[in-house]
């Protein structure tokens, strides 16, 4: 007999028999995961389904173009994938078309400004430092390099977008697009503002819901439509789907820009598990139950937000209409890297974040970021909300106290950590 061609159990044999190094990594992230509240703000905790879809045998598949127009054979399980996922985030968001395929975020954004404007052309955006997003034109991406990118920020007395200079702006520079919205800005935006600044200087207007998608598909958020030309999201944050993006819009002139941006513009071959995984997410966003969510969502970033300005932390723009907060550590005479270390240990997991015109170095930063989509799908309430606040402001005092050595505090947090999240199992 000549020699295998596939090692024994190739079809058959789960990862723990196969590659111990990776099997017990994912098994300890089990055990991390379980014994943690994870306030990191663009996580969640996805449905089983959603998870088993995207190991799913349709990651064999490759197709290139879209449904009814594919240069490969064989597509018609995966046309009927991508047709409904186009579908369901069509009615779950109210617009007349959609593109389902960006691998990520930046992608999507990318294909965005690929579609809508020329190397050179301007671009309106909220700056990195006040909380926008890298793919937006943040010098170190590739947006910067090829457009020229005009900024708007926060305004220093109460962290929150002054739409004067949003429009006088777009007056002044004629940009191809204006972008609203941001990884760190924790505040509803003004549309209808926006709307304004694009018509007053002649640009399309993309709104970036990444963060609050899933509370604007729960009825718990403004809807950008009919004020944005195009809305693009991430669909793993408060949307709760895999990892990736999609792109919406209504304007029959731009379906084909769009489309050719994706692909073959930026991307080749789709994910067609992830896009499959992002239909059984939009379908699951679709139910009763999605919307009682991000009611919770919003409702527990409100809890948390008051309950750590009770305790005496300054939250950039006063509070949230998101599921995220950004809170300015100045004040405590803290840092964000420490802070966010000790709050680690104490079993509370969130990121430094830099704060509006930080002037601490980008290694150690002046902000920390909660977002609550996760531990609310994990099940956690208000009353637990209030706890973790409580929580958050012991270990940070403690850290005050005892930059050195917060050893006490986290312990004892850690145990009471424990305590909130054991009855709340996820996957078994
Ligand atoms: C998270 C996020 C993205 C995208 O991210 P990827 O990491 O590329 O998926 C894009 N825009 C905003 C506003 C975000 O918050």
């Amino acid at each position: 007999m000549p020699p295998a061609l596939l090692s024994p159990g190739y079809f058959t044999a789960p990862v723990d028999q196969i590659d111990p190094v990776i099997a017990q990594a994912i098994a300890r992230e089990k055990t991390r995961t379980r014994d943690v509240i994870e306030l990191i703000a663009s996580e969640n905790i996805l449905s089983r389904a959603v998870r088993d879809v995207q190991g799913s045998i349709l990651t064999n598949k490759t197709v290139e173009g879209y449904p009814g127009k594919r240069y490969h054979a064989g597509a018609v399980n995966v046309d009927v994938v991508e047709s409904a996922a186009i579908e369901r985030a069509c009615q779950l968001f109210g617009c007349r078309f959609a593109n389902v395929q960006s691998h990520s975020g930046s992608q999507a954004n990318h294909a965005v400004l690929h579609a809508v404007a020329e190397p050179g052309e301007t671009i309106l955006s909220m700056n990195l430092n006040a909380g926008g997003h890298l793919s937006h034109g943040a010098s170190a991406n590739f947006s910067s390099k090829w457009f020229n990118i005009v900024s708007y920020g926060v305004r220093a007395e109460d962290g929150l977008i002054d739409y004067d200079e949003v429009i006088a702006l777009a007056r002044k520079h004629k940009p191809k697009l204006v972008i609203a919205g941001g990884s760190a800005y924790p505040r509803a935006l003004d549309f209808a503002a926006f709307r304004r600044a694009a018509d007053a200087g002649g640009a399309r207007l993309l709104v970036d819901m990444a963060h609050f998608a899933g509370l604007v598909a729960g009825g718990a958020h403004e809807s950008p439509f009919p004020h944005a030309d195009i809305v693009t999201t991430t669909t793993y944050k408060s949307l709760r789907g895999p990892r990736g993006a999609i792109i919406l819009w209504n304007d029959e002139a731009l379906r084909k820009r769009i489309n050719n941006a994706v692909f073959p513009g930026l991307q080749g071959t789709p994910s067609l598990q992830i896009v499959a995984a992002k239909a059984v997410a939009l379908g699951e966003a679709l139910r009763p139950e999605f919307a009682r969510y991000a009611q919770a969502v919003l409702s527990n970033a409100r809890t948390l937000a008051s309950c750590l300005r009770q305790h005496g932390f300054d939250l950039v723009g006063g509070g949230t209409d998101t599921p995220l907060m950004l809170v300015d550590l100045r004040a405590k005479g803290l840092t964000g890297a420490p802070a966010a270390q000790s709050l680690e240990r104490a079993g509370i997991i969130a990121n430094m974040n830099p704060i509006p015109s930080d002037t601490v170095d980008l290694k150690v930063m002046s902000g920390l970021r909660f977002g609550v989509s996760g531990a609310t799908t994990r099940g956690l309430d208000g009353a637990h909300f209030d706890r973790i606040g409580a929580l958050i402001a012991e270990v940070l005092e403690g850290l005050r106290q005892h930059p050195d050595d917060n050893r006490d505090v986290e312990d004892r947090v850690r145990a009471a950590v424990r305590e909130i999240v054991a009855p709340f199992p996820t996957y078994g």
